[in-house]
């Protein structure tokens, strides 16, 4: 290996080999996760707290192998520039990516992260159980989410940043973003959202959505969330739906990529989680084999992955061309409640706009809002400019004026997201990135694929139930390329621009502004999409 010239196949064959078996430990790690949130007995806990810390371990010793950095450096010296179309030229600059990130934390930095987020997040959980209007717990949390917030900031130190603190932690999520630049983002995505949210609430039109709640017949729920999987191209005999108590998709390689889900008493709920996790698990099963046990292995981004399930859930799912297919059939499964319920009726309540203090129950017009005051504040906590004992009032004073809706105590308020917690700071931006990317997505597919979304007396793909199309489409532009590109260099790639919150209001406002009776102010539209005016 000493010679210089003739060592680029040996040293490629090496990273790889150490690559793949950084990969199966991680993977074996996500066994272990999926089984303690599906089956697993609560006995098991401990142990299994134990086994997977031994194997972040291992995972972390292989990660900063100084060997590996030789290697490393060795092939870019050797095949520079490196071209990230190019798969081992690929590989060698995301190894260059983890392996900096990896290198720069303490051993004892990460130590003290594990144990002081699971002393928080065992805080969390006891805190947010005893919270009621009236009484927060919120203090008992307060000093190990302190804690936590130290760790974060010194792990950013150990990173390094570019401007802010904050920028550190969001790289990991979504490489290449910078707090500023997402800042920009989202203040115009909550700027527009204003007037829109405004306007529906103002509205006299009350959505009924009765016939949607309290559902008993989880059995059946579950029946068709199956039959949508499977239409949507979900591949059974490449992964499994279990339940656990907070839905989630995992890879174990490409040809197990398993989903959970969850019973709720709102009829389209487990539907929907469906179609969100379907999305998820279609993204890693569009993976190239070839890529399989590399670190190319995997989506480019948190929020490109998002922009997947999202796609499904809200584009295809909320429209109308999808319960025309879709509708008839859940009608005959549930006589009692949906007989007198028109189509029409059924396609308005699973779309109704409510402002919630409460994220993951959001529709898709304020959701973003929720990440948008996570956001800020999760960024302030960082930068030092928002102490962890203001926090409730800050959120408070946020949920007003962002979505005019008071928590009624600190669990449906400040508590209510395990995130903090767990220390995953800069993971939120992930959400509204992808809600953002899967209407601008979905934008360049209903340009390729004339007829995708048309209703009408012939309907078109997505009314016919065919998917295939559609599926194709994702895979060819966005699946195909595993990890190679960062999320900018894929987003420009597939859309022609970067990514804006622009498409996502025009979307917002084509749909709502008919549901609710709504005028659009007439200034604020693109003038892209102009064509679409009037039409639903
Ligand atoms: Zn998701």
């Amino acid at each position: 290996m000493s010679s210089p010239q003739p060592c680029s196949r040996p040293s490629l064959e090496e990273l790889k080999i150490r690559l793949g078996e950084i990969y199966d430990l991680q993977r074996a790690s996500a066994v272990l996760s999926w089984d303690q949130q599906t089956y697993m007995p609560k006995g098991g806990a401990a142990a299994r707290g134990e086994q997977r810390a031994t194997l972040s371990g291992l995972i972390h010793q292989r990660s900063t192998d100084p060997r590996l950095g030789e290697l490393i450096a060795r092939l870019e010296e050797e095949n520079s520039p490196l071209d990230p179309e190019q798969d081992d030229h690929a590989m060698v600059r995301m190894a260059r990516r983890t392996y900096e990130r990896n290198r720069r934390i303490p051993e004892e930095l990460i130590r003290q992260l594990t144990l002081k987020t699971s002393l928080a997040r065992e805080a969390w959980v006891e805190a947010r159980a005893a919270s009621v209007p009236g009484r927060s717990l919120f203090g008992h949390f307060a000093p190990y989410l302190t804690e936590v917030v130290r760790l974060k900031r010194e792990q950013s130190e150990a990173l390094g940043y570019p401007e802010s603190p904050y920028d550190a932690h969001l790289d990991y999520f979504e490489p290449g973003l910078l707090a500023s630049q997402a800042a920009i983002l989202l203040d115009r995505l909550a700027e527009g959202l204003r007037p829109l949210v405004e306007a529906i609430t103002a509205s006299s039109i009350q959505i009924e959505t009765t016939f949607l709640e309290d559902v008993r017949d989880g059995e059946k729920q579950w029946a068709i969330s199956l039959e949508i999987l499977q239409a949507i191209g979900y591949d059974f005999q490449r992964g499994r739906q279990d339940r656990s108590a907070h839905p989630f998709t995992t890879a174990f390689s490409g040809g197990d990529v398993r989903i959970t889900n969850r019973l709720s008493s709102r009829l389209e709920t487990p539907l929907f989680t469906a179609l969100h996790e379907g999305g998820h698990a279609l993204y890693h099963f569009g993976i190239p084999c070839r890529l399989e046990r590399s670190n190319l292995a995997s989506g480019s981004s948190y929020g490109l992955h998002e922009s997947q399930s999202r796609l499904w859930e809200n584009l295809v799912g909320g429209s109308r061309p999808f319960w025309a297919f879709w509708f008839p059939r859940l009608a005959k499964a549930f006589p009692e409640r949906l007989a007198t319920v028109s189509e029409d009726s059924f396609y308005r309540a699973v779309n109704a706009v409510r402002p919630s203090p409460i994220r993951v129950e959001a529709d898709e017009v304020t959701y973003n809002l929720h990440i948008v005051l996570r956001f800020q504040l999760e960024q302030a906590l960082l930068e030092g400019r928002l102490a962890v004992k203001d926090l409730p009032s800050a959120w408070n004073e946020g949920m007003v004026r962002l979505l005019g809706v008071m928590p009624r105590d600190d669990a449906e308020g400040v508590l209510q997201d395990v995130h903090w917690s767990s220390g995953q700071f800069g993971y939120f931006p992930s959400y509204a990135l992808g809600n953002l990317l899967a209407v601008q997505f979905f934008n360049c597919a209903l340009h390729d694929l004339p007829g995708l979304n048309s209703s009408g007396s012939t309907g078109g793909l997505i009314a016919r139930g065919e998917y295939a199309p559609l599926r194709q489409w994702l895979h060819d532009r966005i699946h195909s390329w595993g990890g190679k590109l960062l999320p900018d260099e894929l987003v420009r790639k597939v859309i022609g621009g970067p990514i804006d919150s622009q498409p996502f209001l025009d979307y917002l406002w084509d749909k709502y502004a008919p549901l609710y009776g709504l005028q659009r102010p007439p200034a604020k539209r693109s003038g892209l999409k102009i064509s679409h005016l009037g039409g639903e």
